[in-house]
């Protein structure tokens, strides 16, 4: 058996639902760390803007401050006084020098006469040789010559003051003596314009800032800005941003750096471990559902696997059912190639009712699930077994050229199917009628090919199953025209002439002496001639016609009995018939219309109906044994557990079923069956007849094992009414003769 619906391979799973899934997620978290990254880069970068703008004011603010603080002392009457008229040294290094670095932080000042001679000097807050200042003046030259210039340019002195009307001045970045500092050269002019002052002969103030550790720490308390420094090569560290210091002349001066504050850069530090983390729990989240979706995903195919095995299989014995059968067979036909030979089998068990109906619908079952069982082994590896339904199962074999491989394998089932049954501690015994069709060359037709194995194992069944019938296509004819025989019964019955009555010979006494006759009804068809009991009596059985059959039988033969007083005359009853509770009180009236004896009566049952309804039969039993009417159990052996029976319901005979009989031969092992078969009904005081007797060499075993009545082909087959009286006149014209 192939199994079609897989189990979902997990990679399918992760190729079509976790890789978008997780694809997805990750291109969200991607997106969104993208952008925080992306945005922080932004902020950082109007925030660098922001900061170089500031730094730019800041430098600007402090070159128009240095002026401003210079004019504090550079327009007022007492510095012209102490520096041009009446030079005061101490008086000028503690004003317009020592003042300037304690009060406003300038790291120098000069001053200088009418010529631009230093005529002063300071440096870090102390007065110094102004002869020592001769490379400074040199760098600052160019803005004394500027500010000479302006100077000769502005009008009369009429007195300045630093609001409304400043003297020019000139400030700017400058590298003075290898230090980048900032310098602002001023006028000492006059604040009341009472000091004649010619013009080009000012004294000059020079004021100078420092741009080093001490200015930068300046500035950065009065900013905010971070670690501010100056320095003559531009950091290379990213955490920081510089800024080009250049003159107005556009020379490079200094680079002005500070600890960069980078607010992108902050939020993303902030921001980076909560997103990590929300990743994290999104992803475990994620995980979890794909988790899920996967063990429902598989739980969901397991359950649909499940349901699709069941849909094929049955459930007792997990075989496949009938539908998978239907299929298989077809597949198996259609694939077939030209010289592969096929053989559908169709089995049915023998006594799978009785089983159910006296040890219940549970050791039916079990008794289904041990077939199933015993099946699995027999068949070979290429065959496919199946169970129809019910107790009927099915086979399908490849096998080679003839029909020896189907038939071995028949009667492996037959046999392993005639041992006991353990059933809730019986012994049970069933056989199995098997139907067996072998496809043709051209066959394709599953449904044929199944339809012919049934009427084959039909014609098994009536030929008194546990055995193989391989289909013919005569048995099709038959019955096609089932419906069509029960009818042509029906006016046979209502006719009367088509059917008859046959006696066959019960002989006695190591089989010597007629002792009587069984009826066996005969029907001569107008169209398909002589047909057998074997096919019209189960069609009589199942159409409700066997009463009326039966009533007919029982007549010719009570008539026939009526004749001949002292002749046992055996009659079939079929359990249907038995199972009408107004069966004794009707054999009774045709005996007693007849005039025959009720001890010359033998009424033959199947121990079938012992099972099927044993309430009735008994009662049945009973009544007509009160009246000496006598009861032969027929077919004895092939049932399902008779020799139980025969304590239960007494009988008067047994007739040992002819399958026996026929096996019958030194050696053989049917020689203990019957042996013991007919050893227990002695016991129980129950004759014993042998039916089917067809060689000398059968007869004299049974003789030997001391069998009470024979009767069989070797003696005489079922004759004519009138070649039975001929018989049973002779016989009691002997009284005592000897046949030899
Ligand atoms: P059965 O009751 O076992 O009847 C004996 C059958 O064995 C008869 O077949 C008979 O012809 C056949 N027979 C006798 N001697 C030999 C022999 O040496 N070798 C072989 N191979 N067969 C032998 P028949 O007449 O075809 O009947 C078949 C079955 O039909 C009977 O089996 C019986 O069950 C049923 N039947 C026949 N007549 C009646 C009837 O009137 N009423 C009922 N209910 N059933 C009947
Ligand atoms: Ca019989
Ligand atoms: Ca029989």
């Amino acid at each position: 058996m192939t199994e079609t619906g897989a189990q979902p391979q997990r990679w399918q799973y992760i190729a079509r639902v976790a890789v978008p899934v997780v694809a997805s997620v990750v291109t969200a978290a991607a997106a969104v760390v993208g952008f925080t990254l992306w945005s922080a880069r932004t902020i950082d970068a109007r925030s660098l803007e922001r900061q170089t703008r500031l730094a730019e004011h800041v430098i600007e603010l402090q070159l128009e401050r240095l002026p401003h603080e210079q004019q504090s002392i550079t327009i007022w009457d007492d510095s012209v006084v102490h520096t041009r008229l009446a030079f005061d040294t101490s008086w000028v290094d503690f004003n317009l020098g020592v003042w300037m670095k304690q009060f406003f932080g300038h790291d120098e000042a000069l001053i200088l006469d009418d010529a631009n001679r230093p005529i002063y000097a300071m440096a870090s807050g102390k007065q110094i040789d102004p002869s020592t200042v001769a490379d400074e003046m040199s760098d600052i030259a160019p803005l004394i010559a500027q500010l000479r210039t302006a100077m000769a340019r502005s009008g009369p002195d009429i007195g300045y003051n630093v609001m409304t009307n400043a003297p020019p001045q000139v400030s700017d970045l400058l590298v003075v003596n290898g230090i980048p500092s900032m310098v602002s050269v001023s006028p000492i002019v006059s604040d009341s314009g009472q000091i004649p002052q010619e013009t080009g002969t000012e004294y000059l103030h020079v004021a100078m800032l420092h741009l080093d550790a001490t200015y930068a720490a300046h500035l950065s308390d009065e900013y905010m800005i971070a670690t501010p420094t100056f320095s003559a090569l531009a950091s290379t560290d990213a955490a920081r941003g510089y800024l080009p210091l250049t003159n107005r002349a556009g020379r490079f001066v200094t680079f002005f750096e500070w600890g960069l504050s980078s607010p992108g850069t902050a939020i993303v530090q902030q921001t980076i471990p909560v997103l990590a983390g929300a990743f994290l729990v999104a992803g475990l989240i994620v995980f979890g559902l794909l988790d899920q979706l996967w063990r429902k995903s598989q739980a969901l195919a397991t359950g649909r696997q499940a349901a699709e095995h069941r849909a094929r299989h049955d459930t007792l014995t997990g075989l496949p059912n009938r539908a998978s059968f239907d299929v298989k067979l077809s597949s198996s036909l259609a694939s077939r190639q030209r010289d592969q030979h096929l053989t559908v089998f169709i089995l049915d068990l023998d006594r799978f009712k009785q089983v159910n109906d006296t040890l219940g619908h549970k050791a039916g079952d079990d008794l289904i699930e041990a077939v199933g069982q015993r099946l699995r082994q027999l068949i070979g590896s290429g065959d496919f077994a199946a169970r129809l339904g019910g107790d009927e199962f099915g086979i399908i074999q490849r096998h080679g050229p003839g029909l020896s491989e189907p038939l071995t394998l028949s009667h492996r089932i037959i046999e392993a199917l005639g041992k006991p049954f353990e059933l809730f501690g019986n012994e049970t015994f069933v056989g199995v009628s098997i139907g067996l069709a072998v496809a043709d060359r051209g066959d394709h037709d599953a449904r044929e090919l199944a339809r012919r194995a049934d009427i084959a194992l039909y014609e098994a069944k009536a030929s008194g199953r546990n055995r193989v019938v391989v289909f013919e296509e005569h048995m099709s004819e038959m019955l096609q025209n089932r419906h069509v025989i029960e009818a042509d019964l029906r006016e046979a019955l209502r006719q009367g002439d088509q059917l008859s009555v046959s006696f066959q010979p019960l002989y006695g006494a190591d089989a010597v002496k007629l002792i009587g006759a069984e009826a066996l009804v005969r029907w001569h068809h107008p169209r398909l001639g002589f047909v057998s009991p074997a096919h019209f009596i189960p069609v009589a059985e199942s159409s409700g016609l066997i009463e009326a059959l039966g009533d007919v039988v029982l007549a010719r033969a009570c008539e026939l009995g009526a004749r001949w007083p002292g002749m046992t005359i055996a009659v079939n009853v079929s359990p249907n018939q038995l199972r009408n509770r107004a069966f004794p009180v009707r054999v009774l009236a045709v005996l007693r219309e007849t005039g025959m004896q009720p001890t010359d009566l033998e009424l033959e049952i199947t121990e079938g109906i012992l099972l099927e309804d044993a309430n009735a039969a008994s009662e049945a039993i009973h009544m007509l044994r009160a009246e000496g009417v006598r009861i032969a159990l027929d077919d004895f052996g092939t049932g399902y557990s008779s020799l139980n029976y025969l304590k239960r319901y007494p009988v008067d005979r047994i007739k040992i079923d002819r399958s026996f009989v026929s096996q019958l031969s030194t050696g053989n092992v049917s020689v203990a069956i019957v042996d013991a078969m007919v050893k227990l009904a002695h016991a129980l005081k129950i004759e014993v007849t042998a039916e089917g007797v067809e060689t000398e060499e059968q007869r004299s075993i049974l003789s030997g094992l001391g069998c009470n009545v024979y009767q069989g082909f070797l003696l005489s087959p079922p004759i004519a009414k009138s070649a039975i009286e001929a018989l049973f006149r002779t016989q009691n014209e002997r009284p005592t003769a000897r046949v030899a």
